[in-house]
């Protein structure tokens, strides 16, 4: 049986028993739960899209699916309906991505921490901004998404966190808290982060960066800048012709392709296969950096691992500072190796065998 290969004819037969049967009566027939992330539009109604998924598999695949062989989301039911041609709604609107709440508390910080109503421009102005960001996928969205009602209650979730806030804080969550504490530590260098996803926007640079199709990328690395600055980031150390220009100064002075935390040498290890192999990083964030030409000193040779690493928490490591990071685990390491087989040599002396 293969999951998913379903026709719009069996959804359809699917939703006419959801018709028949009324929606109570079928879900507890098949055994589905309330849809709670997606439904299903049809005809101007809405169906929850899991169980309709799961029952049209009757008459593809001679049985319905259960619920737990599938989930309702975009990786299963929402993807199998809109490949036969349906029409998917999310319910539930994303949660906020850091870009966003960093644009949202740029705006509160301008407005002197306090937080601003729906019909002020502003609100509008950013509610367009974010519809344009390329974060959520639309499939993922509903009509109400980053409505200037939700950008206003966005920004007073973050102004009644700001510490001078006498007062019960609206909701909000950890992320808001997070990107907050750092415009009130950083307030210049955020604010800088801001403009630059702005200006990345309204010059078509970060929509044409799209989500690589690597989006565990996106997810795993961090970036004090959010996502966006960090694919444009990525993309600068992929950018072919300064790797090897790079490759080709570090050569060119002797030196050795290997990586500058751990000394990783690909070549070495996996011989022809490794050869001419090595990573570039960027050792600065762009906020940092700018949108300038990239300098090659600027640039580090590292190891995948090693970058991964650096990226994985922000503020990034320097690739000196993740190899004294290194060299101190493996002293410690070593240490407490020595520890260890010390008491049990030190037993074996007492307790010899007469
Ligand atoms: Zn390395
Ligand atoms: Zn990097």
């Amino acid at each position: 049986m293969h999951r998913g290969a379903i026709t719009h004819a069996s959804v359809l037969k699917a939703l006419v028993e959801h018709d028949e049967l009324g929606r109570e009566a079928f879900l507890a027939k098949y055994r589905f739960g309330e849809a709670r992330s997606y439904v299903l539009v049809h005809e101007g109604r809405e169906y929850d899209s899991k169980a309709i998924a799961g029952v049209a598999h009757k008459w593809d695949q001679g049985r319905a699916l259960s619920a737990d062989e599938f989930s309702g989301g975009k990786d299963h039911a929402a993807a199998w309906l809109k490949r036969a041609g349906f029409q998917v709604k999310a319910i539930k609107n994303p949660d906020w991505a850091r870009d966003e709440i960093i644009l949202a508390c740029h705006l509160v910080m301008q407005n002197g921490w306090k937080g601003l109503d729906a019909e002020d421009n502003r609100v509008t102005e950013l509610s367009a901004l974010l519809q344009l960001l390329p974060i959520h996928a639309e499939a993922d969205r509903n009509e109400k998404f980053r409505n200037p009602n939700g950008v206003a209650r966005k920004t007073y979730d973050i102004a009644t966190r700001h510490p001078d806030y006498q007062g019960k804080p609206t909701n909000g969550g950890a992320l808001d808290r997070e990107v907050l504490n750092e415009f009130l530590a950083r307030p210049d260098e955020m604010a800088q982060v801001a403009r630059l996803i702005r200006q990345g926007i309204a010059a078509g640079e970060l929509q044409d960066l799209a989500p690589s199709g690597n989006e565990e990328f996106d997810d795993d690395f961090s970036a004090p800048e959010g996502r966006l600055l960090m694919r444009r980031h990525r993309a600068r150390e992929r950018n072919k012709s300064l790797r090897t220009k790079k490759i080709t100064s570090v050569l060119q002075r002797g030196g050795r392709l290997a990586c500058e935390a751990c000394g990783f040498d690909f070549e070495a290890v996996y011989g022809d296969r490794g050869a001419g192999y090595i990573e570039c990083h960027h050792v600065l964030p762009l906020h940092v950096a700018g949108e300038g030409r990239t300098k090659l000193s600027d640039l580090a040779l590292i190891c995948a691992n090693c970058h991964r690493m650096i990226h994985r928490r922000a503020p990034w490591p320097t690739p000196g500072e993740l190899r004294t990071s290194i060299e101190q685990k493996r002293a410690a390491d070593r240490r407490a190796a020595l520890a260890l087989a010390r008491p049990r040599g030190a037993a074996d002396e007492r307790d010899p065998n007469p």
